[in-house]
Parts: C-alpha cells; sequence; structure tokens
C-alpha cells in the first residue's frame, strides 16, 4: 500500500491514563469512537483500549456490527437510527447496547424491532440539536409517554455546544443549570427509580474545564486521539493543570513518492495551472488526494515532510494524488516514505506537520482532518 496510517498504542493508553487522573472517583470513561475512531480505524483502536475503558460510544448503529465481537463492554449509539437499522441489534445482548432517544417515533420503532432495549432520554440544553428542552411542554409529554416504558429509561443525557469556543463557560453552566432541572423533573414523574437513573453531559473539554459536568460517566472523542478540541481549550486547560494534563497525538499519516519530474523555470503545475516555478524545480508525486481526504483546500498551502525536510505542495490537491516542490531535498528517490500528519525526529531536528496546522491551513477543525482520511487505507498498529 503507498499510504497507510500508523497507530501510537501507547499514546492511546497515555490519553487515557491522563484523563483518568481528573476523573471524578465514581466517572466512567467512555470512548467514543464514531466516525471511524476519528479516522483512526474504529477496529484497530477498539482493540487497543478495550482494557483501558468502560465502554464504547459511537453514532450509528451499524457501527456496532464493527465492534460488537472485539468488546464485551457496553456500548451507546448516539445518533439516530430507523426500522432497518435496529433490526441490526435483534441478534446482540441488549444488555450492553444502549440508545439515545429524543422523540416518541423512536419509541414507536424501538417497540416494533427491539421492545426491550434500554435507552438514555436525550436533553437540549442549549445546543438545539437533539433532544427538548426541560422548560418546555414537548419534554413533559415526552416523560409522560415514557411512563410505561420507564424500566427501559437509564438516565439522561445532554451535550455541550460552546465550550471548545470559549475562555469563559457562562454557556455551559446554564446548559448544566437546565440539565439539573431536567433531572428534578425525571425524578417527579418516576420517583421509584431516583436511585437507579444515570447521567452524562462531558465530551473531551467540559471533561478537562467543568469538573461538575462529569456526572456518571463522560464520553471522550478527539483527545483519546491526543488532540485538542481546541486551542481556547488548550490555553484554559494549561491554566488549570500546568503540566499535569497532557495529551500525545496517536496518528501518524505516511506515504511514498511514486513519481520524480524535474521541470524547467515558468513552469505551470496541476490542474488550472495555479502554479509557476520560479527556477528549475524538482517535483515529488504523492498518491493521495481528496478522495483519500487530503482537502482540496490545502492546495498550495500545506506541505509534507520528505527525509525530516518541509517540502511544499505546488499545484491544486487532485483527486488522487499531490506534488511537493522537494528541489531543496537532496536525493529523493521514488519510493521514499513521505509524513503526511505527524512528526519526524533526528538527532538534530524536529519537523512536524499536525492535524491542527492542516486543519488551520484549510479553515476547519481537527477532528474534520483526521476523519476524513479515507477508510481504504490501512491503519497500522505500532
Ligand atoms: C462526538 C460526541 C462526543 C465526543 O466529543 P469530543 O469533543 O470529540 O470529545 C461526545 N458526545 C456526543 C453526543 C457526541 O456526538
Amino acid at each position: 500500500m503507498l499510504s497507510w496510517v500508523e497507530i501510537d498504542s501507547d499514546a492511546l493508553k497515555f490519553n487515557i491514563k491522563n484523563f483518568r487522573k481528573i476523573l471524578k472517583k465514581n466517572t466512567k470513561f467512555y470512548a467514543v469512537v464514531k466516525s471511524n475512531a476519528y479516522g483512526h480505524g474504529i477496529k484497530e483502536v477498539v482493540k487497543i483500549i478495550d482494557d483501558y475503558v468502560d465502554g464504547f460510544a459511537i453514532n450509528h448503529i451499524l457501527e456496532v456490527n464493527e465492534i460488537y465481537e472485539r468488546t464485551n463492554k457496553p456500548i451507546l449509539v448516539m445518533g439516530g437510527y430507523d426500522k432497518n437499522d435496529l433490526v441490526h441489534l435483534l441478534d446482540k445482548d441488549l444488555n450492553r447496547i444502549f440508545l439515545v432517544v429524543s422523540n416518541k417515533e423512536q419509541i414507536k420503532l424501538i417497540r416494533e424491532i427491539v421492545p426491550d432495549v434500554h435507552f438514555y432520554i436525550k436533553v437540549d440544553t442549549g445546543m438545539s440539536r437533539l433532544g427538548y428542552r426541560p422548560d418546555s411542554n414537548y419534554f413533559l409529554q415526552f416523560l409522560e409517554y415514557l411512563k410505561p416504558y420507564k424500566n427501559q429509561i437509564l438516565g439522561l443525557m445532554t451535550h455541550f455546544a460552546n465550550v471548545e469556543d470559549v475562555t469563559e463557560q457562562s454557556y455551559a453552566y446554564d446548559q448544566l443549570a437546565l440539565f439539573e432541572e431536567a433531572k428534578k423533573i425525571l425524578f417527579r414523574y418516576f420517583p421509584d427509580k431516583k436511585q437507579l437513573f444515570q447521567f452524562h453531559t462531558a465530551a473531551s473539554a467540559a471533561t478537562m474545564l467543568i469538573p461538575e459536568s462529569q456526572q456518571n460517566l463522560v464520553r471522550i472523542g478527539i483527545s483519546l486521539y491526543g488532540l485538542w478540541p481546541s486551542l481556547p481549550t488548550k490555553l484554559s486547560a494549561y491554566n488549570i493543570y500546568k503540566n499535569k494534563f497532557q495529551l500525545k497525538p496517536v496518528l501518524t499519516w505516511k506515504t511514498k513518492v511514486v513519481h520524480i519530474n524535474e521541470v524547467p523555470a515558468n513552469t505551470k503545475v496541476g490542474y488550472g495551472c495555479s502554479y509557476q516555478t520560479s527556477t528549475k524545480t524538482k517535483i515529488a508525486v504523492l498518491p493521495v488526494g481528496y478522495n483519500e481526504g487530503y482537502d482540496r483546500s490545502l492546495s498550495n498551502r500545506s506541505y509534507v515532510i520528505i527525509k525530516n525536510k518541509r517540502a511544499m505542495l505546488i499545484g491544486r490537491v487532485c483527486m488522487n494524488m499531490i506534488m511537493v516542490d522537494v528541489t531543496h531535498i537532496p536525493d529523493v528517490k521514488i519510493g521514499d516514505e513521505v509524513i503526511l500528519i505527524g512528526k519526524s525526529e533526528t538527532n538534530q531536528t524536529v519537523e512536524e506537520i499536525s492535524a491542527d496546522t492542516l486543519a488551520d491551513l484549510s479553515g476547519t477543525i481537527n477532528y474534520e482532518i483526521v476523519t476524513r482520511i479515507h477508510p481504504y487505507i490501512p491503519r497500522i498498529i505500532k
């Protein structure tokens, strides 16, 4: 294979250990492995961390099929589903697969296909995505509707809208206050189940910055993979923990040079002739493009690392290839290894191209950079 992703299993375990240091005593660690484990390879990641986590969270029921045989831990399905999705649960142990419900329609589907499945009720506290607001009649009516199914209710969950984008967390604290409101209402409707209900609200950033958000379990995605949810989150966490809380990036994306070409000065490069050489230029061609997850917005902007040196992208990102300028790097050969995301260290130098850098260059967030790496690219455990 001409392109592959290396997964650093020690870094995954290191990140989990770091979170354990800041978790309250009885808070469980659920690893969010949706979107092919944020591009890291869901099967590979589950295999590495199964012994170190308390459960897994995914978006879609089809993802249950990918990990069900690889773990005996609980699996929380956080996204939507239809009848033909629920059918996939029929042969599974429903004592460890939990759904999230937001409305009656979902309960009706559940009654029809998997009537015994347990679920969390999603509460909208300010994201305005799934669930109803606890201060609305929708929420009360939904709880009323759920009375006959009370033994299947595991508890409540919500999701924060704004932790990552700010350094002061008043919006999140307002969301938490609404969540506490929702709990009280739930206890009023189901007083006999009060002691049994479980609650969760926090993803990576809230877990670090808002201790009260940790509740019974936390749902850790991006930072399990050693990436910060955002720069404001990184700075805020540093203020709290200094160097006591650290993250190690887990993923390195590599490829190999497939062709080398030397062209004279004033030669156009790539589709649209968007780049023109100013001197005689040695070009290396690499076999990844926007189909593989190397975003087209990185055209003429990003760089890769070859032989511990930066090589700039020249011309547009093609569907399956990019071109880089290697004029200044001696002895580049076909077959030489190239780092697309990751770090290269020698005794004298450290060169790095991080998911954060690529995100900045293409106007997006590190989440999107890693989840877009095509699933067909092999993930290799180191
Ligand atoms: C994706 C997701 C998470 C994980 O978020 P990170 O910021 O990646 O830690 C947690 N909860 C829900 C509901 C999600 O959809």
